[in-house]
């Protein structure tokens, strides 16, 4: 059975006889109950964070610095059984449940340096005998909502920024992964992060996640997920005038033009649309192709996503594991009905859920799936589908290509592969997406750069790099006037 437990005020909480069933989505089977925090539990949490503030924001950064490095390290020792229990609760394929572990050990690293950093500005004044700088404070207790499809690496990037700058913290997992946060914060305190400054509830996004967002002393709330979501978080936090960042869905493109090296493209398809089952906001769910490369890279790719194994993902030979949950796989059989009798698409590969032996039989899987004939306006080629599903979209040139790709709401990931190198700078320029990629897939981040999207994909922030430090401190500008006089600045100067 799986351990998702609460942590308020440094004491774990099991699930009550009313907890929330946990399933494997490999294979269907209950593995556990998460519990069913709601506004009280909210209310103890964030009592508790509150009073851990003083003395955590008043610990010197370095010292909160060594902590979260000793957790990097943990985290490390404890890779594996971290990975296993990301495949057991979301289904990711193990090199990629590793992968999310990783991130979230390379991001207490890196945090942990800024500990000895978290620079401000130092600047001249324009009056003399004055001196001015910026510093960094804390804000406060921090409500960090998480989603499921990267349970740790999600988790680490919301709290660690926040916890070196001298913030506490109270989290809101995902339904489905309550586990792998269980197993994060207990690293976190092994580490010496201590009682009241890292809490958890449990429970769903209707009454945990909105007793946290409307809670009067959270100033700050951290939101990734979908982009309805979003909308609602932004609202509610907005009478408290809140700090808000969320970082929402998308509908990520990759243009391959008729220079490219199709078999390369076709790798970097294959794990940009399939990788975690098509379930990143980063999938990418549009191929935006060059007419004379459309019907060679169309084969190759047909030919490749047809071949890819499905399976459990904890299993070496398997590239594209289950999805998350019975209604994740819905969803995705609609679009695939959408695609075919809406839109008038061309299915050309999968559609439809795998044949697997006996004991996968009650997990949620679907094959890697193509589109073709697929027109910038249908349904399939606008909204997020979330599962391993990809649309091409036939172009004639560089710039039809560009239109296409910024032709959507979302401004996530975006990518272009090519050879030549002046299309690739205008489509650096001309691709209204938040990250983009230059001969690559829309893949992932490092966690020392900024990460997030425009326009429906978020608000305007960052996470991750120094914007996570922005967003999790305020600055705060210094003037010292040492002349001895009444200086007054735009006026004596
Ligand atoms: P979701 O349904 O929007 O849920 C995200 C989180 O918000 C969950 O913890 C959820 O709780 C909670 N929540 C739901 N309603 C809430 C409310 N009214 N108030 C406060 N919290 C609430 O998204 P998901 O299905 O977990 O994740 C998939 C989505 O996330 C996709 O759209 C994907 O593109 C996006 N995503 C974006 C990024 C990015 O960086 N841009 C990264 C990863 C994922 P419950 O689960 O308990 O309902």
């Amino acid at each position: 059975m799986t351990t998702a437990r609460n942590f308020i005020d440094g004491e774990w909480v099991e699930a009550g006889s009313d907890g929330i069933e946990m399933f494997d989505p490999a294979t269907g089977e209950l593995i556990g109950t998460a519990p069913r925090g709601g506004k009280a539990e909210i209310d103890a949490a964030v009592a508790a964070a509150k009073a851990a503030f003083p003395a955590w924001s008043e610990t010197p950064a370095p010292k909160r610095g060594e902590i979260l490095f000793r957790a990097a390290q943990i985290m490390e020792s404890r890779k594996e059984e971290l990975g296993r229990l990301v495949t057991r609760e979301m289904g990711k394929v193990k090199v990629e449940a590793l992968g999310d572990v990783q991130e979230a050990i390379d991001m207490a690293y890196y945090i942990a340096g800024e500990g000895r950093r978290l620079f401000g500005n130092t600047t001249p004044s324009e009056l003399p005998n004055k001196i001015c700088f910026t510093l960094r404070e804390p804000i406060g207790v921090c409500g960090l909502i998480a989603p499921w499809n990267f349970p740790i690496a999600i988790p680490s990037w919301k709290s660690l920024p926040a916890l070196i700058c001298g913030n506490t913290v109270v989290f809101k997992p995902s339904e489905e992964t309550g586990g792998c946060l269980t197993a994060y914060v207990e690293c976190l305190l092994e580490a010496g992060v201590p009682a009241g400054v890292v809490n958890i509830v449990n429970g769903t996004g209707e009454e945990a996640g909105d007793a946290l967002v409307k809670h009067p002393d959270v100033p700050v709330i951290s939101m990734t997920g979908s982009t309805e979501t979003g909308r609602i978080v932004s609202k509610n936090a907005a009478d408290m005038l809140k700090h808000v960042h969320v970082e929402l869905g998308g509908k990520n493109g990759i243009i391959v033009m008729d220079d490219a090296d199709l078999d390369f493209a076709v790798q970097a398809i294959l794990w940009s649309a399939y990788g975690t089952s098509g379930q990143r906001c980063t999938a990418g769910s549009r191929i935006i192709v060059h007419d004379k490369v459309h019907d060679a890279l169309l084969d190759k790719l047909a030919k490749a996503a047809a071949a890819q194994t499905v399976g459990h993902g904890w299993d070496d030979a398997v590239e594209v594991g289950p999805v998350v949950r019975p209604s994740a796989l819905e969803k995705i059989e609609r679009y695939v009905k959408i695609g075919q009798e809406e839109d008038g698409a061309r299915l050309v590969t999968g559609g439809a859920r795998p044949d697997l032996p006996s004991e996968l039989a009650g997990g949620w899987y679907f094959q890697p799936t193509v589109f073709a004939d697929v027109t910038p306006d249908m349904r399939i080629a606008q909204e997020e589908i979330f599962g391993p599903v990809t649309a091409l979209i036939r172009v004639n040139d560089l710039d039809e290509a560009i239109r296409v790709h910024n032709g959507t709401r979302y401004g996530l990931s975006g990518a272009i592969i090519t050879r030549d190198l002046a299309a690739s700078m205008k489509a650096m320029r001309a691709l209204q997406t938040g990250i983009v990629y230059l001969h690559n897939g829309t893949i992932g981040a490092e966690v020392h750069l900024p990460f997030g999207g425009m326009k429906a994909t978020g608000n305007g922030h960052r996470e991750a790099g120094i914007t996570g430090i922005d967003f999790y401190s305020e600055q705060k500008t210094v003037y010292i006037d040492y002349s001895g006089g009444l200086q007054r600045a735009q006026i004596d100067t």
